[in-house]
């Protein structure tokens, strides 16, 4: 079956996910130099989490959902990233009419947080989400101000072609579905020839947590040969060698931006937390810890 990424939105993976995402742009823009964003595997844009297929699952309801409930009694010092989101989540919700039930998916995450002196281009593969998604890039209410490329093709394909980007200041998310037995090879292919292009783009690629041991031996066949800092970012819900399927969320990030492991290591565990989980999270570097 093809993968349905509306089945999963908003789950405790897509809200780590779309927190660290929302933080490497904020870290990006602390520079006035406006960058380029590319998410090779962008999906649909926008999910209703009362849909059929939401309701289905009724994953958000341990990911968005509980966060939600969290935040009305926050920690004290709410880590920012986290905050970041909660308010582009509101602020989402509110220009489409203060649905309670939307929710973003990172190109509209993305293209809400850019300046004008920014640029995105999205990918996707499957023509219909590409339409459903430039669909929700052209809504006047979500006040999209940067300038935006939809593409319907192969992510890792077009990521070739648009590295380097002229500004010379890049942000890749690649966020696959992993369904395809040959997506080791293809990431690994893919940062290989990123990396020749443009070696000081940031980078960071989404992964899912089974069974911790095997994760670690995936990570290091992914990132081996690569010269540049490699961070990873991990947050467990459940143990990460229990029988429920996607125990944690794992960021890998090239080039993290500077301190991206010390603000993480603050703002996971308060996730974690109010987001219920059993087991923990990680802030490791897999190569040359950023000097
Ligand atoms: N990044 C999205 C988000 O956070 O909202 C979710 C993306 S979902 C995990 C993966 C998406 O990649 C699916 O919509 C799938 O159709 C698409 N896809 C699968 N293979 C692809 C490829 N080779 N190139 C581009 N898109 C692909």
């Amino acid at each position: 079956m093809q993968y349905r990424h509306s089945f999963h939105a908003g789950n405790f993976a897509d809200v780590h996910k779309h927190i660290a995402l929302l933080a490497l742009i904020s870290a990006l823009q602390k520079k006035a130099k406006g960058f380029l964003f590319v998410d090779t595997h962008a999906g649909e844009g926008l999910y209703d989490l009362a849909g059929a297929d939401s309701r289905r699952s009724n994953e958000s309801e341990a990911g968005v959902t509980r966060l939600l409930a969290a935040a009305r009694q926050p920690p004290d010092v709410l880590g920012a990233p986290i905050e970041e989101y909660l308010r582009a989540l509101a602020t989402l919700r509110q220009r489409l009419g203060g649905s309670a039930h939307a929710y973003p998916g990172s190109p509209l995450l993305a293209a809400s947080a850019m300046r004008e002196a920014d640029q995105c281009v999205f990918v996707e593969t499957l023509a219909q989400q590409a339409r459903a998604l430039q669909r929700v890039m052209d809504q006047p209410a979500l006040l999209v101000r940067t300038a935006v490329r939809v593409v319907s093709g192969d992510g890792y394909q077009q990521l070739k072609a648009l590295l380097p980007p002229p500004q010379r200041r890049g942000l890749v998310l690649i966020d696959p579905p992993y369904e395809n037995p040959d997506e080791e090879r293809q990431i690994a292919t893919a940062f290989t020839e990123a990396l020749t292009r443009f070696e000081t783009g940031v980078y960071a690629l989404w992964y899912p947590i089974k069974k911790q041991h095997d994760t670690d031996l995936w990570l290091a066949r992914i990132t081996r040969g690569i010269q540049q800092p490699v961070l990873a970012i991990e947050m467990c819900v459940t143990e990460p060698d229990s029988a429920v399927g996607l125990n944690g969320s794992g960021m890998l990030i090239i080039n993290p931006p500077w301190q991206f492991d010390v603000d993480a290591a603050q703002w996971q565990p308060q996730l974690h937390d109010m987001l219920g989980g059993k087991s923990g999270t990680r802030v490791h570097w897999l190569v040359n810890e950023a000097g």
